[in-house]
């Protein structure tokens, strides 16, 4: 597990606040020295940690809990926002055709991380290849062929080459047409050293990579800021990896202080096999270092105040034609929690009228279930813009999502209907209430 030690104070910690009686300076004077010492004790630097307490200590004694938000629970909606707030924004790697050159020291994980991120990317229907560029040790060349085959993606390597960029160079051209995805490792280097920087530089200028990340073994704990900043300084990195997080108590000083160099944090690699990559999304990570899971009863209530506003923005997206893929993923979400089978269907434009069978039902959820996966495998711009969604994009997502064209096609009709159906609610008075209850939203 990542981080047993403090998410274990930290959850602590936020019982305490749960528990409390009265929300008075005294707690959060204790509460404030119980986070101090869980982070110190995860690597976390003093500084960070000094400016961290300060803006707790201000924001709870100051800041007056919005309407219907108790004191404890904005207490703890502080503690969350502001750990949230030293992690960075966190990147996620585009699903487009590009070139990755991994760079990093000696024993970082890089090779390894290689085959995490050719998993991921054939994972998300792309066509990702590797390409070993370091030229200095042999058994870099067997390591990351073992890895290639393990991942079931191609390879590209010359065992006998000595020129690092030449062999790169051949790589690429190798894979212009047969790939998506590029991946090239390079040699580490006990220290970064000007020889070391050369290289990257000369491969960089030779194949044009869109993406330098940096590969970073998060037991080096706060040191890790030195090291993606002297890498940043040379190379100028567009992202960061975080290896060995299941193994150190320290990756909380990683994290945070590789997320002070400005380069965002991509990914963590969570252990040995080629599926232990996890995306790097802050709010997230926090959420789950808290167990939020566990309060997430009581941060919902804070946002209830907000919801309202939330709900009309919504219709109002909806009335202006706006309804994206990413809103209905949210509605398939919110529709999984919502109980009564009854009422679910009544929302599904899957031709249901009159009683529903049990048997629809199953059907119903298979296929939701589905259509999560085949959006899983989109990105970010594909759900702001379904229509984009056509010819090559249709059958990459499908591979990604592991299913048939037809079955993305389905969802896009699925997603029409939706569309048109969400519209004539919004745009009539009556219908428009009852959409806004059934949502959940009032
Ligand atoms: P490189 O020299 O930077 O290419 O490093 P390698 O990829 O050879 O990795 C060095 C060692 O770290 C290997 O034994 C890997 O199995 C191990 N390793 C890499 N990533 C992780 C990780 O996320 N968790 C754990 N526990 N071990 C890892």
């Amino acid at each position: 597990m990542v981080l047993e030690n403090l998410k274990e104070s930290l959850r602590g910690t936020i019982q305490k606040i749960a528990s409390a009686v009265t929300v008075d300076s005294k707690l959060i004077k204790e509460v404030v020295r119980d986070i101090q010492r869980a982070l110190l004790q995860a690597d976390v630097n003093v500084k960070l940690v000094l400016e961290l307490s300060k803006n707790i200590e201000k924001r709870a004694l100051q800041e007056k809990p919005p309407a219907g938000m108790s004191a404890r629970e904005h207490v703890i909606r502080i503690v969350y926002d502001e750990l949230v707030k030293i992690l960075g924004t966190g990147k996620t790697l585009p699903l487009k055709k590009q070139i990755i050159l991994m760079v990093g020291l000696y024993g970082q994980g890089k090779t390894t991380t290689c085959g995490k991120l050719a998993r991921y990317f054939k994972r998300k229907g792309l066509r990702p290849a590797l390409i070993a560029g370091d030229v200095h040790r042999p058994a870099a060349y067997d390591q990351l062929k073992q890895i290639a085959e393990k991942a079931e993606v191609p390879f590209y390597g010359d065992k006998n080459a000595k020129d690092a960029v030449e062999v790169v160079k051949k790589g690429v051209d190798h894979f212009k047409r047969s790939a998506d995805v590029i991946i090239v490792d390079t040699a580490g280097r006990h220290k970064l050293e000007e020889d070391l920087i050369n290289e990257i530089r000369d491969i960089e200028r030779e194949i044009k990579a869109d993406e330098k990340i940096l590969v970073i073994d998060a037991t080096i704990g706060q040191q890790a800021r030195d090291q993606a900043k002297a890498f940043h300084d040379a190379v100028g990195i567009t992202g960061i990896i975080l290896t060995k997080m299941d193994g150190t108590a320290k990756g909380g000083g990683a994290l945070s202080a590789a997320a002070e160099v400005g380069a965002p944090i991509v990914f963590i690699g969570t252990g040995e096999h080629l599926s232990d990559l996890e995306s790097f999304d802050p709010k997230g990570f926090v959420s789950r270092l808290l167990g939020m899971g566990d309060i997430r009863a009581l941060l919902e209530k804070a946002e209830e105040a907000m919801k309202e506003k939330e709900a009309e923005k919504a219709i109002e997206r909806i009335v202006s034609g706006k309804f994206t893929l990413k809103d209905m993923y949210q509605q398939i979400e919110m529709m999984k929690g919502m109980g009564p089978l009854q009422k679910l269907s009544e929302l599904l434009p899957f031709g249901f009228s009159g009683k529903v069978k049990d048997v629809d039902m199953e059907e119903t959820q298979r296929k939701l279930r589905k259509f999560k996966y085949i959006m899983d495998s989109m990105t970010e711009e594909e759900l702001e813009n379904p229509e984009i969604i056509k010819g090559s994009r249709i059958r990459r997502i499908a591979r990604g999502a592991g299913v048939e064209s037809k079955d993305v096609k389905e969802l896009l009709k699925y997603y029409h209907m939706t569309k048109s159906m969400m519209k004539g609610f919004a745009s009539n008075r009556k219908l428009r209430k009852s959409l806004m209850k059934q949502l959940k939203f009032t």
